[in-house]
């Protein structure tokens, strides 16, 4: 089968990885003049600072995908610190390794815990409730301010009052709320930076066609047509890994409805700071792999890049994550406050991500069926952008390597 990719993002290269390694010919296609779409890295004081994802969470399916794909050692583990997360509420760092710190760490009333404890055996309710829905229905208001909101703005970039809780955790969705977090996971992070890994994973692919720009596809007799700003190929599959807005723009000529909704979806921005002090001018020291803020403010979340990446230095890396619109300096005021540094923070790297999270809101579950539909009538064409099947680093590889099941 002659097979096209379109997207040269994670979602891309392990479609077209996958295929390939089923004999199939790929060509892979991508606008950008690199690999890995979004994931992008510098190397600052010898420490690779990525721009978008910082780590991902390796699972046994992905672990045996990247044995056989030789990437393996491409990654290292995180020690076992990053298993304990932060929140800052009320200026104070409240550390959650355990559900028992929940309760030890007063960040919410014993009275709540107890109480979702309680509910935990009920069934999700039908329809597609909001997470923020899906919270006050297990425990309560308190839960959704303390936690749910920190979490999904400093993850989705997103609110929970407007994101779909079955659409944001399909697998959960599935099970009971009781098997939430019981997968075995580990988090881990690429040795060279995210983009070397992209590479690393592109390795072996024998036709990619870098700054080369899809502008339509057409069907002609039992062929798919993709033109580009520089040439025309012909393809018995065509597999589409582009952000929605760019999908919009490919299929609205097939079908206008789907087109209007994938331009019509909502992406979170968010503004990334590589940043970099003294470790003896910190007082109050994080020992976890980060902090989410439920304060309301201009920081959301804070990753401890030196414990992460296991940096043996006197210098501490972090990155913060900040509302768009926010001030850097309003930021690293925050952060100063809440960890108590006496000296200067410095900026090593800023990005400014406009789009950066689609946004799996309520009526989401329509969309993913009016995509199913399409495909259904449109035989050969393939939509996996991480507008579908989540959003992480491990669910874009995942869902790349799955359109490789039916060729
Ligand atoms: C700021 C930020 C932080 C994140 N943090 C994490 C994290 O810590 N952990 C985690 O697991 N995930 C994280 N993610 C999510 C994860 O990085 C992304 O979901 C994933 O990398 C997206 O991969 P993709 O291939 O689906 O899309 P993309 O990376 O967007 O790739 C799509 C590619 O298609 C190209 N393209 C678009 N239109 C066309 C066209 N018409 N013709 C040719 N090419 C085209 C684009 O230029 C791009 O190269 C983060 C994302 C961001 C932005």
């Amino acid at each position: 089968m002659q097979i096209v990719v379109i997207g040269g993002g994670l979602t891309g290269i392990a479609a077209a990885r996958a295929h390939q390694d089923k004999g199939h010919d790929v060509t892979l296609v991508t606008n950008d003049s690199h690999l890995g779409g979004v994931l992008a890295t510098t190397v600052i004081d010898g420490v690779p600072r990525n721009h978008s994802a910082q780590s991902f969470a390796l699972t046994a399916d992905l672990t045996a995908l990247f044995t056989a794909w030789g990437v393996r050692d491409a990654l290292f583990d995180a020690p076992p610190e990053a298993g304990t997360r932060c929140i800052v509420y009320q200026g104070r760092v409240h550390r959650l390794n355990s559900p028992l710190h929940l309760i030890t760490s007063r960040l919410v009333p014993v009275t709540t815990v107890l109480k979702a404890l309680l509910r935990l055996g009920k069934p999700l309710p039908e329809g597609e409730p909001t997470i923020a829905e899906i919270v006050r229905y297990y425990a309560d208001q308190v839960v959704v301010e303390r936690l749910a909101r920190p979490i999904v703005a400093g993850i989705f970039a997103g609110d929970p009052e407007r994101l779909s809780f079955k659409a944001c955790f399909p697998s959960v969705g599935r099970a009971s709320p009781r098997r939430m977090g019981r997968t075995r996971r580990s988090v881990v992070l690429p040795i060279h930076g995210m983009a070397d890994f992209a590479g690393r994973l592109a390795d072996g692919l024998t036709d990619v066609r870098l700054g080369w720009w899809a502008q339509s596809i057409e069907q002609s007799s039992n062929m798919w047509v993709v033109r580009s700003d520089h040439d025309v190929i012909h393809a018995d599959r065509v597999i589409l890994t582009v952000s929605a807005h760019s999908a919009a723009s490919l299929v609205s000529e097939h079908d206008s409805l789907l087109g209007t909704k994938l331009s019509a979806m909502a992406y979170g921005g968010v503004r990334v700071l590589h940043c970099s002090y003294w470790k003896y001018q910190q007082a109050v020291t994080l020992h976890a792999f980060g902090a989410l803020w439920a304060d309301s403010g201009p920081v959301r979340g804070m990753v401890d890049l030196s414990m992460l990446m296991h940096v043996q230095s006197d210098r501490q890396f972090a990155v913060v994550f900040i509302t768009p619109g926010a001030t850097t300096e309003e930021a690293m005021s925050e952060v100063r406050r809440v960890f108590k540094i006496s000296g200067e923070i410095q900026i090593d790297l800023e990005i400014d991500w406009t789009h950066a999270i689609p946004q799996y809101e309520s009526g989401h579950l329509e969309l993913i069926e009016q995509i199913t539909a399409f495909e259904a009538q449109y035989p050969g064409l393939l939509l996996v952008g991480n507008y579908r099947g989540g959003v992480s680093v491990g669910d874009r590889i995942r869902q790349g390597v799955e359109t490789s099941w039916t060729s």
